[in-house]
């Protein structure tokens, strides 16, 4: 979206091969492997998608044809692999983002406790379902970390933040049971790595592991006594800015709108709310 400290794009190098997680938007990907040479992370072995997002995933057709001649392997869950070729399925309730970059290059599907193995460094699967029904984690448990996507939270700054909630096939049970599974590993790791945004650590950890459940809930809520109370998106946005973010310097309102819309249409396409009860 051109948005600074927005997307995490991870590479984890050992032993001579490197792996990526998301490849970003379409736009992106002549700047992406710019980067990787300028960071010295050039050539990629292995490309993961921690989901169908368009905001992770547009970007592989392109990239992977730029570096063609590098036989690099594409990963994602299993339930990715149909979402990746037609994209067009997971674009609905994302207005304006109407271009489309079917995959058709060969995907390995990925499910439920499989291990990547980096040369000799393993990182093991988890299916973290809700935000979409095709989001995976992976968990390295040498490194203590786990790169979550989209599943748990958005957190851009410590202050700015957004649930899981979004189009078009978001479930709530399967997110709840995705945080117990977060939960579950607090013993295990002393980092997370959020795709919107950064590493987080020691109580940023803490707090976010204690806190998802519950933000997502308040949101939720807050969301639709909002959209009843004004169904418009300018009118809510400026709502959730100043009661959910009021302490964050950088995302003020203009920046918030596209998220809080994007979070009224996965309600509204999930079923959680009702487009009649305006
Ligand atoms: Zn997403």
């Amino acid at each position: 979206m051109g948005m600074p400290k927005f997307l995490s794009i991870y590479v984890i190098e050992n032993n001579g091969m490197r792996l990526m997680i998301d490849v970003g938007e379409t736009l992106k990907s002549r700047k992406i492997i710019k980067k990787l040479k300028d960071f010295g992370l050039y050539p990629i072995h292995k490309i993961v998608l921690t989901h169908s997002h368009w905001d992770h995933a547009q970007g592989i057709s392109k990239l992977y044809n730029s570096m063609k001649d590098l036989d690099v392997e594409v990963l994602a869950s299993e339930n990715a692999v149909e979402n990746l070729k037609h994209p067009e399925k997971m674009i609905k309730g994302f207005e304006g983002f109407d271009e489309v970059y079917p995959f058709e290059g060969e995907i390995t599907p990925l499910k439920e406790g499989d291990i990547i193995d980096i040369n000799g460094l393993e990182l093991e699967v988890l299916n973290l379902f809700g935000h979409t029904m095709d989001s995976i984690g992976l968990f390295d448990k040498t490194n203590k970390n786990i790169f979550a996507g989209d599943a748990a939270i958005n957190r851009l700054d410590q202050d700015a933040f957004f649930v899981p909630l979004m189009p078009p096939d978001f479930h709530e049970q399967e997110l709840l049971k995705t945080f117990n599974k977060l939960r579950d590993t607090r013993s295990d790791i002393n980092s997370i790595s959020l795709a919107h945004f950064g590493v987080w650590k020691d109580k940023h950890l803490e707090q976010i592991l204690d806190e998802m459940e519950d933000q997502y809930f308040k949101v939720k809520d807050s969301l639709i006594e909002w959209y009843n109370e004004n169904p418009s998106i300018d009118f809510i946005t400026n709502k959730y800015c100043r009661t959910l973010i009021p302490n964050s310097k950088f995302w003020n309102q203009m920046f918030f709108t596209f998220n809080v819309e994007m979070m009224i249409n996965g309600l509204k396409l999930s079923g959680l709310l009702k487009a009649e009860t305006a």
